[in-house]
């Protein structure tokens, strides 16, 4: 939702091309976390796109400078309870809900040092991949968990039964991209190259190629 992110802008789209659902840090509550009692617009929304409106492509948006996953990052470590936020700060309990399993990741990635690669799941528990999250140690420790985030997200859309048959059968894919606010650039995370790589002139046929390979 950050007010320097204009996804039509940088995609290039035009009417009717895309459903944009903006919201805090970019997550997509896990369906556990959805309960009987309760129910957010993510999954709602994307009902409405790849159910009723067969959208058969997902991308999950994340980037750089991210004030909630900022937030998040200063909060990884809080002992806090979620009752306790939620008196506090509807954002910092939105983040500590469904930014949990991010943060999670994020002490994996912490503990090797920035430097192992971290398997996240995608269109089905057997579609795993390998994420290098900043390999060339670009970004900063908050922005390297906001890409975190945007890849966890992919196997939360997952989560819900009724993708299960788009994604199994090959009718609605996930991908995620990630938008750096202070150069414009943009990385498309690459399942054959295991990270986010910047889209650029050079490349974009052969990312064209993965998308067309695997994707389509
Ligand atoms: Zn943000």
């Amino acid at each position: 939702m950050d007010s320097r992110m204009l996804p039509t802008r940088f995609t290039q789209t035009n009417v009717g091309d895309m459903f944009i659902v903006r919201n805090a840090g970019n997550l997509v509550p896990h369906a556990n976390l959805c309960g009987h009692e309760e129910i957010t617009t993510e999954p709602a929304a994307l009902e409405l796109g790849c159910v009723i409106n067969g959208i058969k492509h997902v991308i999950v948006c994340g980037h750089s400078d991210c004030k909630a996953m900022n937030m998040l990052h200063m909060m990884r470590n809080s002992d806090r309870t979620l009752q306790e936020m939620l008196k506090l700060s509807p954002l910092k309990a939105w983040l500590m809900r469904h930014g949990h399993s991010s943060a999670g990741k994020f002490a994996q990635l912490e503990l090797s040092n920035f430097q192992a690669p971290l398997v996240f799941q995608a269109e089905t528990p057997m579609r795993r991949f390998i994420a290098y999250i900043d390999p060339d140690n670009k970004f900063s420790e908050e922005d390297k968990l906001s890409q975190v985030n945007t890849l966890q997200q992919l196997q939360n859309i997952a989560s819900y039964n009724f993708m299960r048959d788009g994604l199994t059968r090959g009718r609605v894919y996930i991908h995620a991209l990630w938008f750096d606010i202070y150069t414009g650039d943009i990385y498309y995370f690459s399942r054959q190259q295991k990270m986010f790589v910047d889209v650029n002139e050079n490349n974009m046929e052969k990312l064209e190629e993965e998308v067309l390979k695997y994707y389509t």
